[in-house]
Parts: structure tokens; sequence; C-alpha cells
């Protein structure tokens, strides 16, 4: 237990962690959610460097970087932790969440969780020291179910973390609670949206910044269709 967990916190940091490739309009929703639903007063999104529980991720790291801070721009409780792409090594959530505690000393932590994130906790590396790092914020996710209770892994938790309701419950206490939360659903997957472009379709659930700065880099395999039928012979122009 942090030796400061004698007093209460400060504020509460918010922890979203994601390989963000690329954010899209859930993540946005799901942050935005947990900032007025959890009263919480700074939300790091923590993109990943190399993940370790999935396969490489597609665009390059600066890529999803600038895309980032183009999504979270003007929103100043948002804010961009890019230590696991500069350390360029695989990223764990525990040893982020131990150097955030030793950067917020005087905050209480939350890691914030879409469900298919949480279904896969019990594979994550050391997840048990988790309760004395961070609480943990749980909300559902189209496509993947939300029921956050009857999950197998969730009954496990309660043997670690101390579930609370309230987002004043967990401003009690720097870490060990954990809190359901709703987000508006919003169904989308960086996955769905890469196969879109790929295919030279423009996806729903991307903010138009985001858009104009992938067809700009041609990422994710897009290709302007124009381009793609002149390479082809076929006259767009209409004469
Ligand atoms: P991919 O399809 O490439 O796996 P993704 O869309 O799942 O990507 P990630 O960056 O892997 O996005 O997700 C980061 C976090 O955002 C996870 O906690 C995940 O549960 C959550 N999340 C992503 N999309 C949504 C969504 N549409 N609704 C709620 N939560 C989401």
């Amino acid at each position: 237990m942090p030796e400061e967990s004698r007093a209460t916190p400060a504020r509460m940091i918010g922890v979203f962690g994601g390989a963000f490739d690329p954010v899209h309009l859930g993540h946005l929703s799901l942050a935005t959610t947990a900032l007025s639903a959890l009263g919480i007063d700074l939300l790091l999104w923590v993109p990943a460097g190399k993940p370790a529980h999935r396969p490489p991720l597609v665009a390059e790291a600066r890529h999803r970087l600038t895309m980032l801070r183009l999504a979270t721009a003007g929103k100043p409780s948002f804010r961009i932790d890019a230590a696991e792409i500069i350390q360029r090594c695989t990223s764990y959530t525990v040893p982020t969440l131990q150097r955030l505690r030793q950067q917020y000393p005087d905050s209480a932590l939350v890691l914030i969780l879409g469900f298919d994130a949480f279904c896969g906790l019990g594979g994550w590396h050391q997840w048990e020291k988790l309760p004395q790092l961070a609480h943990l914020a749980l909300t559902g996710r189209p496509g993947y179910g939300n029921d956050l209770h009857n999950e197998p892994l969730r009954s496990q938790l309660d043997g670690f973390y101390k579930p609370v309701t309230s987002a004043e419950e967990l401003r009690r206490s720097y870490c060990g609670a954990v809190i359901n939360f709703a987000t508006r659903p919003i169904d989308t997957s960086a996955t769905y949206i890469r196969s879109m472009l790929a295919a030279g379709k423009e996806p729903a659930g991307l903010q138009t910044e985001i858009m104009s700065y992938i067809r700009r880099h041609r990422l994710y395999g897009w290709q302007d269709k124009a381009r793609m039928y002149v390479g082809q012979g076929i006259n767009t122009t209409g004469r």
C-alpha cells in the first residue's frame, strides 16, 4: 500500500491505455464519460509501444501519437502519456502504473477498461499487483457483452478489489476499489475501421480530423478512390 494512502488523494487521475490504431469515437466516448461519471480530474491516454498481448500494430507510433494529439486537442482534462512509445520496449500495465504512482504521489489512479480488455486481465503480467497501484473502472462494450457482474473474472477480482458504487467512495482512497460505469454504446473498433480503410471505404466512427490525417498519409492501406480509378485506366472526370 503506498505510504501516501494515509491521507485523502488530492485528485483522481484516469489511466486509459490502448493501441489507438487508430483512435476512434468509441475511445473518445469512453474517455469523456469516465471524466464525468467518475469525477476524474485528469485523464491520461497511454498509447502502447509494443503491446504484449496482440499482433504488431499497423500504423507507426508517430502516426498513432499524432492522431491521438488531434483527437484530444483543446481538451484540458486530457493528457497524453507517451512513455510506453518512447521506451520502445514491450508495454505492460503494471510497470506503467508503478511509474505513474511515483510521478503523481498525491493522486488516486483509476485504470479504465472496456469489457474486452477486462476479460483479458487475468493473463496480464503481474496483474495481482494492480490493486496496490490503482482503482479499476469497468464499462461495457457493444459486441463483447457488458455483463461485468457475471463474468467469472469479476468474482475473482472481488477478492482483491473492494467493489464501490459511487465516485465519492472512489475518491476516498488511492487504489484498490472497483467500480462499473455506463457509457453510451458506440459499436466500432479499430479492427473494423482498418478493414474498411484497406477496402477504400470511409468508415463511420472516426473524427473528421483523423480521417483527413489518414487520407493525407495514406495509412492502413487507404488510397483515394480517384487515384485508384486513374491507376486502373478509368476516367473519373466525366469528360
Ligand atoms: P482493435 O480493434 O485494434 O483491437 P480497439 O478498437 O479494441 O482496437 P484498443 O485501442 O485496443 O481499441 O482499446 C483500448 C481500450 O478502449 C480498451 O479498454 C477497450 O475496451 C476500449 N474500447 C475500444 N473501443 C471501444 C468501444 N467501441 N466502446 C467501449 N470501449 C472501447
